[in-house]
């Protein structure tokens, strides 16, 4: 059994109350480790020494290449223990062990990403009328605060503290409480390679006391979230005491967008990896279908057809093709919009049931689910239900396809699946969301933007972006001719 401790000013301690919390596998609802449930009072340490860290200049004023140093070292150490990685990750969160050896290999890529990119940044000069040189520089923001959900627990860790260390920032982070393994793996890592003690600091414990601490604190300069919307509202108002900077990656209910005229036999495949790839507890999940009406019966019979064969059973299980829910009180919301669409008059075509047979009995499985012939204020329309459940509409014509697309509060994700070049560009284009797909689903790149519009959240993740999202901008003018501006006369 995994004891899993808090890491503050380098030292690895138990919560000040002493409480641990159970975590429990999902596949079969074993308690695999024990951890701190920290308190507020560890928070408020946390972020005092990440203060006193940052003012030291210890981290902040290495040179760029000596901090990028360390960030290759963690990369490798990810890569050397990727196989313990993501076993740990699979027992802790469920996903297929395929599923965690990409997002190892997608860790120790975005740390090299940050890595190679912190001194590269080119410098920024302007012809000012003045005789005056006014240059632009980029600094660390301070104290960030980090705290992120349960579905991607090491790699949405590495989103934010990658760039976050690379721009010189000290951190205060905050697993979910139900996933904490490998994020504290990640902090052994780190203290490994020998990131200076305060620099990173990892707290654990309930959302609504140690994250909100983090939100709230005036010492904290920025808070970087992910998760559910209704928390990024939460965050939003706990952050406003200091007017801290704030990046949220929120939630989503993505439209899947697919054209008479698409490669059907391709289309029906990604539309099934878009949904039910991580259990569809992925922020992005292609969770509304939108299927052209000449097709729509055809794509229907498919979709299902396919669904019912997908193989469910614990991540470990090298046959495993889908995993649990994360935890049964996940499952039990999951549920409870399957019977909430079912109530509404939706008709379920696939699935609808949680997964008992085959030793399955102790885990939170839930089978692929499909709706059809729902309406657009079905709440299994409006709501994320972030799990194996999809709804597929139909439309008449490219105009109809982009209304139901963007009737919703959410604008993270959209894909549109067509063999015309010219409609794809054009639909996507009037999709209002933040990461869209031509003939693909849920490619992701350390190079490129991540982040939603509308509810789906405010800034932007990885790539140049997400390093701007942990830096300050400030211009310097430089007087060139050093004389008396003579305003007054006297
Ligand atoms: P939550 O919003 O419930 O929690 C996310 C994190 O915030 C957890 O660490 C949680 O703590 C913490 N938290 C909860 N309440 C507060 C609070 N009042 N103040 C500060 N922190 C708080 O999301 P889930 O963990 O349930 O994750 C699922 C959600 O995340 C989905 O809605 C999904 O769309 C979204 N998500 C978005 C992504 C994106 O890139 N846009 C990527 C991945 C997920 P704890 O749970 O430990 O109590």
């Amino acid at each position: 059994m995994l004891d899993l401790k808090m890491y503050i000013n380098g030292e690895w301690r138990d919560s000040r109350s002493g409480e641990k919390r159970d975590i429990i596998n999902p596949a079969n609802g074993e308690v695999i480790a024990q951890a701190a449930e920290g308190t507020v009072e560890d928070a408020k340490e946390a972020i005092q020494v990440a203060k006193d860290t940052f003012e030291s200049g210890v981290w902040s004023d290495l040179p760029a290449e000596e901090r990028a140093s360390y960030l290759y070292k963690i990369a490798d150490k990810i890569e050397e223990n990727a196989e313990e990685l993501a076993r740990l990750e699979v027992m802790d969160n469920g996903k297929p062990l395929r599923e965690a050896e990409f997002d190892m290999a997608d860790a120790a890529a975005c740390f090299r990403y940050y890595a190679g990119l912190i001194n590269k940044p080119e410098g920024v000069t302007y012809q000012v009328s003045d005789p005056v040189q006014s240059i632009v520089v980029k600094e660390p923001i301070g104290v960030c605060g980090l705290i992120v959900p349960w579905n991607y627990p090491m790699l949405m860790t590495v989103w934010k503290v990658a760039p976050a260390l690379a721009a010189g920032n000290t951190i205060v982070y905050k697993p979910s409480e139900i996933t904490p393994v490998t994020p504290t793996k990640l902090f052994e890592m780190m203290e490994e390679v020998g990131i200076p003690k305060g620099v990173v600091n990892m707290v654990m414990g309930p959302g609504a006391t140690v994250g909100n601490a983090i939100a709230e604190s005036h010492d904290v300069d920025l808070v970087s979230f992910t998760g559910g919307t209704v928390t990024g509202r939460k965050i939003m108002q706990a952050a406003t005491g200091n007017i801290k900077k704030l990046s949220l990656e929120l939630g989503g209910k993505s439209p899947n967008i697919i054209f008479a005229d698409a490669d059907f036999e391709v289309a029906v495949d990604y539309a099934l990896f878009g949904i039910f790839c991580g259990t569809g507890q992925v922020c992005a999940a292609g969770s509304r279908i939108l299927v052209e009406e000449s097709i729509y019966d055809k794509f229907v019979d498919r979709f299902v057809e396919r669904a019912k064969k997908i193989k469910v059973g614990p991540g470990l299980d090298p046959e495993t093709e889908m995993g649990p829910l994360v935890s049964e009180q996940h499952m039990e919301k999951v549920l409870g919009y399957i019977e909430s669409g079912k109530e509404e008059g939706a008709k379920l075509v696939c699935g609808g049931n949680r997964i008992t047979e085959n030793g399955l009995d102790k885990g939170y499985f839930v089978e692929p689910t499909v709706f059809v012939d729902v309406t657009p204020d079905m709440k299994i329309v409006r709501e994320e239900i972030f799990g194996p459940v999809v709804v597929i509409q139909k439309f008449k014509d490219e105009q109809d396809a982009i209304r139901i697309a963007n009737d919703t509060d959410y604008g993270l994700a959209g894909a549109v699946f067509t063999q015309d070049g010219a409609k794809a560009l054009r639909v996507i284009k009037k999709v209002r969301a933040g990461i869209t797909w031509v003939n693909t689903f849920h490619n992701t790149y350390n190079e490129a933007p991540w982040g939603g519009y509308k509810q789906s959240g405010t800034g932007r993740a990885l790539g140049t972006w997400g390093l701007d999202t942990y830096q300050e901008t400030k211009q310097i003018n430089i007087n060139l001719e050093v004389e008396p501006i003579g305003w007054f006369k006297n």
